[in-house]
């Protein structure tokens, strides 16, 4: 039996069945022996995400047979390709025509069709999550066999641009993408509170997103200007040969041990991290090159996340309460607080549905391994993030469940119609949907969870 593994390699399953489909008619045909059998199946893409949502112990349909960039049209600066294209090969296929996508996460390992359910996202005011980017889908339902969607023509067109695996599989994106671009990055730390003050001129630059560290009272700021493409790549003050033994092995292999020993003596904490930020975070750097490569960024230790978005105009009360947590040091915080910013979108279940945000990203290493306890922090974070208004990464931690959530998406009952139209008898359904978004009120299948 395959096995999936996340990331983080904290979650995993091995299900008694996987199906790997060639094209849109297959994954229809797996859909319905699916059904006929019972089964319960979830789609997986990268099976990155760290938490339960790709989870099935039953069937799981991959889509890595599907991958390829199927056009790309200049004039109109749109892109059609499979829904197992990963988001690099996007881009480089992107690239060979002189295209971009316009904004881009930490990573592009993941699969189109897993970062638009999830609305992964990137950072910068003035740009949607991936979802945003959608024009075309094609979606194999259970109930209505393949559908084909379109942003100029169907009225349930933002129900399935975000949804969580819950109402088919994707097979097909059609996205608009823009001209190449290079950034022009500028780093550098400042106090938390002059970032706070100068936010608002802040996210007046292309892509804008800062990182605060916790006990050191500092933030990172990372600042993206959008230029011509084709200029020489550059990297001034970060891995340099120099810098080598100070980024690689101290501070990443030095820092995960001393994370290692903080898990028996957590009030090492608030020491390593400003020793961690003195060693990383205290000279300025600049650099330069292709934008897909400036956003991505090495993700080097596993951790687990928990990741909300906000209205943009509580980030100052939500960083100070963060500020507030740290100084009372009720519990461990792992260093950094990632802070980025996404234009609204008009996908229902998109965290940035109807409003501009500013996500907020708590971490909690791995190191080398050893799970730390961070329950008491994540949840403290997430009560923050309720008061405030905010709505969870479907792809992070968190503990909220249907009951709060419906609260917080005003067309979350006609989402739920629509799932019930899509998939009557659940099939696409496991532990994870039936917490967050609540059973389906048609006759269940057998419910391997
Ligand atoms: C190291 C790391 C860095 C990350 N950085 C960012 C970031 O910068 N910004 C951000 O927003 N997120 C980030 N994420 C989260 C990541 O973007 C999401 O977890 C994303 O969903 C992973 O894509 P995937 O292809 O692995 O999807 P999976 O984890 O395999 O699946 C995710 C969801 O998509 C559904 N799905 C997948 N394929 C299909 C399909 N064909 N049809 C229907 N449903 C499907 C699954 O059922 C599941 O519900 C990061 C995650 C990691 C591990």
């Amino acid at each position: 039996l395959e096995k999936f593994i996340s990331r983080n390699r904290q979650y995993s399953c091995q299900p008694t069945t996987v199906y790997r489909p060639e094209d849109a008619r297959q994954a229809e045909r797996h859909l319905q022996d699916a059904a006929q059998r019972g089964a319960n199946l979830r789609a997986v893409g990268s099976f990155l995400s760290p938490n339960q949502i790709a989870l099935s112990q039953d069937a799981v349909i991959a889509l890595d047979r599907m991958d390829k960039v199927i056009r790309v049209d200049r004039m109109a600066r749109q892109i059609t390709v499979q829904a197992g294209a990963t988001l690099r090969q996007i881009s480089e296929a992107l690239d060979r025509q002189g295209l971009a996508l316009p904004v881009l996460g930490s990573i592009s390992e993941q699969r189109i069709a897993g970062a638009i359910a999830t609305a992964t996202h990137g950072t910068g005011v003035a740009y949607p999550p991936l979802s945003g980017l959608v024009r075309e889908i094609e979606l194999v339902t259970p109930g209505h066999g393949i559908l084909r969607l379109a942003a100029t023509r169907d009225r349930d067109f933002d129900a399935v641009r975000v949804h969580v695996g819950s109402l088919g599989v994707v097979t097909e994106v059609t996205l608009d993408v823009c001209e190449a671009f290079d950034l022009d990055v500028t780093e550098g730390p400042a106090p938390l509170a002059d970032v706070l003050e100068r936010l608002p001129q802040s996210l007046h630059t292309d892509h804008y997103r800062f990182w605060y560290i916790p006990y050191a009272d500092i933030a990172w700021e990372w600042t993206g200007r959008r230029v011509e493409p084709g200029g020489r790549p550059r990297s001034q003050g970060h891995m340099s040969p120099a810098s080598f033994w100070r980024d690689r092995v101290l501070g990443h292999y030095g820092f995960e041990a001393l994370l290692y020993l903080s898990a028996s003596f957590p009030n090492l904490l608030p020491k390593i991290n400003r020793w961690h930020s003195r060693l990383q975070f205290s000279c300025p750097r600049t650099s330069r090159g292709r934008s897909d490569q400036m956003f991505n960024m090495d993700c080097l230790h596993r951790e687990f996340v928990s990741e909300w978005a906000i209205p943009v105009d509580a980030t100052p009360t939500a960083l100070k309460s963060l500020q507030s947590m740290a100084d009372a040091q009720p519990y461990p915080m792992h260093l950094p607080i990632e802070v980025r910013f996404v234009r609204r979108d008009d996908a229902w279940l998109s965290p940035t549905y109807g409003r501009d945000c500013c996500y907020i990203g708590i971490i909690n290493y791995i190191p080398y391994g050893r799970v730390i306890s961070h329950d008491a922090y994540f949840h403290a974070f997430e009560d923050l993030m309720l008061q405030l208004g905010g709505r969870p990464h479907w792809a992070k931690s968190f503990r909220a469940g249907h009951e709060i959530l419906r609260d917080l998406y005003p067309k979350w009952d006609d989402f739920q119609k629509l799932r019930e139209t899509f998939d009557p008898r659940g099939v696409m359904y496991n532990s994870y949907t039936e917490r967050v978004l609540g059973p389906v009120s048609g006759e269940p299948v057998q419910r391997a969870l």
